[in-house]
């Protein structure tokens, strides 16, 4: 059994009405309880919610300070690749964007390397889009024999793969795969992806299934928040995440939620996700979900992320560039989409000391693993 054996009893009409019917008594229910469950959940994503936003806030930062303390990981992408054989309507990187398409050598990726080091960080996130043929397998073992000395902990958000893929990455020290479903409402879903091996929408949600048995230390989870009702999408990546807790129990968790921001060529999201709502959000995920590491981008303006570092979220890139290169060398190539908080890493980290938190480069050690 894999999760989509599950998904496939989700009727996602049934379940949005359900969200929209959902009243203050459940909502209230919701928060007096210990432990919540997806019924909750739903209370708690709810707009019967929204005039309890501050009650959730202050739960979510008790929850969230008894769990992790008042610690912000840092962690930043190096994208390797803008190659890709996908069509997606939402994306910089997508096939039929007429762009330059680069993916980097050993002494480009050196270079960032160099670069990014300097800013302080440990955690990194690999990314490229999906190209099997240059960065498939091969590429990627390569890829983390070079950087994997330099780095504490390795993530990569890169095409979905087979579990004995991912079985070789893992020996060759991966620690992270982040791979998104973008949306879970099946129909749209294929509008969105329309041409190339994401289409696949099964593959593509059976994924950290695969990553559960292949043994990956975290897995990350997450909709692109625009493509279609958050609310509704968010059940589905609280739903997921419940099954993967309970099913491989020795894997961490994280989820993140970008909202759909401008890109070269870009579209109109359909649905628009103010920051209250945003808010929402994550405190309905922390109240749900105690241990579940919550990561927000530099997709989200400054005075947001400063403002919801003590609600809920445990993780922040800064100084990110999201072009191929784009530390180094490749300073004004097309990026996957735009940033919104251009603040150095160091900016962000005096940023997060002042709010009396600390940033925290390294909490891990592959001796300890
Ligand atoms: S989202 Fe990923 S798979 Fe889709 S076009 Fe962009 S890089 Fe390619």
């Amino acid at each position: 059994m894999t999760f989509y054996e599950k998904f496939k009893e989700y009727d996602w009409e049934r379940i949005k009405s359900d969200i929209y019917s959902k009243t203050a008594r459940d909502v209230e229910h919701a928060l007096s309880k210990d432990k919540r469950d997806l019924e909750d959940f739903k209370a708690l994503v709810s707009p019967a919610a929204m005039p309890y936003l501050e009650q959730m806030a202050q739960l979510s930062h008790r929850l969230t300070q008894k769990r992790f303390g008042k610690t912000i990981q840092m962690y930043v992408p190096m994208y390797l690749s803008n190659e890709c054989q996908n069509i997606c309507t939402y994306c910089g990187f997508s096939l039929d964007n007429k762009i330059p398409r680069i993916t980097l050598r050993p002494e480009q990726i050196e270079r960032e390397m160099k670069v990014i080091k300097k800013m302080g960080y440990e955690h990194l996130l690999l990314v490229t889009g999906e190209a099997n043929q240059t960065v498939g397998v091969p590429y990627f073992e390569k890829v983390l024999d070079q950087v994997r000395e330099e780095f504490s902990h390795i993530s990569m958000e890169v095409q979905p793969m087979d579990q004995t893929d991912y079985e070789k990455l893992i020996d060759k020290g991966l620690n992270t795969v982040l791979v998104y479903q973008e949306t879970y409402h099946q129909e749209d879903y294929k509008k969105h992806h329309p041409k190339g091996k994401k289409s696949n929408f099964q593959y593509r949600i059976d994924t950290p299934d695969r990553l559960g048995k292949a043994g990956i230390h975290k897995i990350g989870l997450g909709v692109l928040i625009g493509l279609e009702d958050w609310r509704t999408d968010c059940f589905h990546v609280a739903a997921h995440l419940d099954y993967l807790e309970k099913t491989y129990w020795k894997t961490k968790y994280s989820i993140s939620f970008p909202r759909l921001r401008p890109f070269s060529g870009g579209m109109e999201p359909k649905v628009v996700m103010d920051d209250r709502e945003l808010v929402q959000l994550i405190c309905a995920y922390r109240i749900f979900n105690e241990e579940v590491e919550i990561s927000l981008s530099t997709r989200e303006r400054e005075t947001f992320r400063d403002n919801v570092i003590k609600l809920g979220v445990t993780s922040l890139s800064a100084g990110s560039k999201t072009n191929p290169g784009g530390y180094s060398e490749e300073k004004d190539s097309l990026e996957q989409f735009e940033i919104s908080d251009e603040r150095s890493a160091q900016d962000i980290a005096s940023m997060i000391q002042r709010q009396g938190y600390e940033p925290v480069w390294k909490d891990w050690d592959m001796a300890l693993s």
